[in-house]
């Protein structure tokens, strides 16, 4: 059975039907509770300092420890014993790697993140969840199908593990759906896409907007995840 920590977002999620890929709402949900986890209880653990000291953080999620402002003096710890770290590498590295060696040692540290470790683990266990309530539960497989389209990225994940992660019989359905899905919406911005290039054509300016008005905003963010637009 899969762990309740993993079923309770997928089914809060599925049942509430956002406007908008519930992968991303999960994945939001989850960076925002790690970045609260990091600038509190953790920061006084000794195994997490290791591993962040280790691991670091992307731009993104540097970024929204920052931008949370929420523990400034916790993130300035954090920040301060990382630097160190890094210090360690590279007087190490200056002493005893070649330039390759060096290069090769900045390049893994600039590519890991601990706080997108613990997503893309996260995600998976969101994806397998998402495989095990539809092949066996037909009321989240109406939800399923309710849903208002996935981004592209989290249409391509929920692709590629289906045939693992679905008995036989169900992953044609389950495709099927999941196209119905992607289809329905896809159609649905191109018409508002389309109604929107149209509305600068004069022979239209007196039609009205419709729902066209930030077709091209959803349209970005349907098609690439929540990504912020001003
Ligand atoms: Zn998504
Ligand atoms: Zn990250």
């Amino acid at each position: 059975m899969i762990e309740k920590i993993y079923t309770i977002p997928v089914n809060e999620v599925f049942t509430a039907k956002p406007c908008s890929c519930p992968l991303c709402a999960m994945k939001e949900r989850f960076e925002q509770d790690r970045i609260d986890y990091v600038l509190g209880p953790a920061l006084m653990e000794p195994d997490v300092r290791t591993a962040t000291n280790e691991k670091g953080f992307c731009p993104r999620h540097y970024a929204m420890l920052f931008n949370s402002h929420k523990n400034s003096v916790g993130l300035g710890l954090l920040t301060n014993t990382y630097i160190e770290t890094v210090q360690k590498k590279l007087s190490g590295g200056m002493r005893h790697r070649s330039d390759k060696d060096l290069a090769a040692a900045l390049e893994k540290m600039n590519s890991s993140c601990f706080i997108c470790d613990q997503l893309n683990f996260t995600m998976d266990r969101y994806i397998d969840v998402i495989y095990w309530q539809y092949a066996n539960d037909k009321d989240f497989r109406q939800l399923f199908r309710e849903q208002d389209g996935f981004c592209l990225e989290h249409f391509r994940q929920l692709c590629a593990r289906a045939k693992k992660g679905l008995p036989g019989k169900m992953k044609g359905e389950f495709m099927n759906d999941l196209c119905n899905v992607q289809s329905r919406k896809l159609a649905e911005l191109q018409a508002d896409v389309d109604w929107f290039t149209k509305k600068f054509d004069y022979r239209y300016k007196d039609e009205p907007w419709n729902n066209s008005k930030d077709a091209v905003q959803r349209s970005i963010q349907f098609l690439k995840g929540k990504v912020e637009l001003n």
